[in-house]
């Protein structure tokens, strides 16, 4: 029976006032009964634009048919076709600005929720592992974030004897050491990573490649080809005066100590400011998750961004969440100092308020200072969350591999670097990006990798 209701269906949420005091998952996720429900509003539209909005081209009306007619294991293969890890991409993409931007059905009212469907048919299903026969060609990974885990997984598949180097003791990148638990809990990320073994990929972790081992070792130890999906973890700074104050950080190392290092959990010896007043600067993701965290950890957090509500790039729903959680928004603000006591610790921050302009090219609206408006807030920690850049570390040492002017790995359309067999992709070549966009590229180098080598 189709559903002709407007509105998408319900997700169940843990309330504000309990969750802003918890690490535990926000969104809850659909029963059977809901995701049935909410799968019969697709229209299941011949022309399947909701597939171009998807940068995998997940088969989204085949899989929420197959739902539809309560055959998840069924769905779960289908997506798995182009989409190696629907459980977290049903957790973090950004389906508003995607997928669901093009659902037919949002003309009229809410598209279909198509991010919570893959959610619940990920958690919910089970997909066949299937055997496969290895080549004995090894091929080799560079980082374990969403790139490096794709890459490795469909060159597995291909029957590539395949190794991950990664630098950190942890596996996942940002999956584990930047989302938050309250979003990504990291037993799904784990549960994705345990499957790779089932195809007999190895992890060696406290590998840091440029360091431990070169490029030139690795094809010694008779790797055929290489992929970099080494990730953009090196944060920026605003360079305003006393940036360097004690209690000013950037929200990797906060997130870093917070998630991967548990900071938030009492059985950890890892420590974590408690402080008063948190000011958590910018307005993407990675600020968002901050300043949730710091909720959850401290007492007053507020939020300074230099733009409108409307041009933040979060994701709409975490705003809509960190607001409900109390977290106190200063839009259209810019810090141009940070104040500091006799200790030389964080007291303030001095701020001016800014004005919309006019568009660019891009329709973003630009910002100018609005005159004679300094003010200050008076804080004891500040999280800088404004961009991160590509680490450095490889093509430091690796001088044959070529970046461009912001840091970037160059590729051709293959995903070939400027090194014969080396492959590179996510955000070490496009900077701070998606999870998706990262899959995708992991995805598309391995096809390379089997067009060169098999
Ligand atoms: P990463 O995930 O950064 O992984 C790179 C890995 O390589 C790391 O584990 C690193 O330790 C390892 N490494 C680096 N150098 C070396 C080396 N020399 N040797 C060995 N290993 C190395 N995207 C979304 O789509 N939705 C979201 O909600 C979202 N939220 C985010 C929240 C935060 C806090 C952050 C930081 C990012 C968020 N993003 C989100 C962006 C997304 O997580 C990234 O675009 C994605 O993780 C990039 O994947 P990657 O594999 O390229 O790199």
């Amino acid at each position: 029976m189709p559903n002709m209701q407007n509105e998408k269906t319900p997700m169940p949420f843990q309330d504000p006032t309990i969750r802003s005091k918890n690490f535990e998952e926000v969104a809850l996720g659909y029963t059977k009964e809901m995701a049935i429900q909410e799968a019969n509003r697709c229209l299941n539209c011949k022309h399947k634009p909701c597939m171009n909005g998807c940068p995998v081209h997940v088969h989204i009306p085949e899989f929420i048919q197959y739902l539809s007619n309560d055959q998840i294991d069924e769905a779960l293969h289908e997506i798995k076709l182009t989409n190696n890890f629907p459980s977290i991409c049903g957790r973090v993409c950004p389906q508003e600005s995607q997928c669901e931007k093009e659902c037919v059905r949002g003309i009229k009212g809410e598209a279909v929720a198509i991010g919570r469907l893959e959610r619940f048919v990920a958690d919910h299903g089970e997909d066949k592992v299937t055997t496969v026969k290895t080549n004995g060609m090894k091929v080799g990974i560079i980082g374990s974030g969403p790139a490096g885990l794709s890459c490795a997984i469909d060159c597995a598949k291909a029957g590539f004897d395949v190794t991950i180097f990664e630098a950190l003791h942890a596996s996942g990148g940002v999956l584990t050491y930047g989302i938050p638990e309250f979003r990504l809990p990291k037993s799904i990320v784990k549960k994705e990573i345990d499957a790779l073994r089932h195809y007999n990929v190895k992890i060696e972790n406290n590998v840091i490649i440029g360091k431990i081992k070169t490029i030139e070792d690795l094809w010694d130890e008779g790797f055929k080809a290489l992929f970099i999906g080494s990730g953009a973890g090196l944060p920026n700074f605003m360079n305003i005066p006393n940036e360097n104050a004690v209690g000013v950080v950037s929200a990797n190392e906060y997130l870093t100590r917070c998630n991967l290092m548990k900071a938030y959990d009492d059985r950890y010896d890892t420590p974590i400011a408690k402080p008063q007043h948190t000011i958590v600067v910018g307005g993407g993701n990675v600020a968002m998750d901050a300043a949730r965290c710091a909720r959850r950890l401290g007492d007053k957090v507020t939020l300074v961004y230099r733009r409108s509500l409307d041009e933040m790039p979060a994701r709409k729903e975490e705003v809509e969440h960190a607001m409900e959680e109390g977290i106190d928004f200063k839009i259209l603000t810019n810090p141009v100092a940070i104040e500091k006591d006799e200790n030389g610790r964080v007291s303030g921050m001095t701020c001016v308020s800014m004005e919309l302009g006019e568009p660019d090219e891009k329709g973003r609206r630009g910002v100018t200072v609005k005159e004679n408006s300094e003010f200050n807030i008076a804080c004891d920690y500040v999280i800088m969350a404004i961009g991160t850049s590509s680490n450095p570390l490889l093509k430091d040492s690796e001088k044959k591999l070529e970046v461009n002017k912001r840091g970037c790995i160059v590729v051709n359309e293959d995903q070939m670097t400027s090194i014969q067999s080396v492959y590179a992709g996510g955000d070490a070549v496009s900077g701070a990006a998606t999870v998706i966009l990262a899959m995708g590229a992991g995805k598309k180098a391995a096809e390379s990798i089997c067009k060169e080598l098999l």
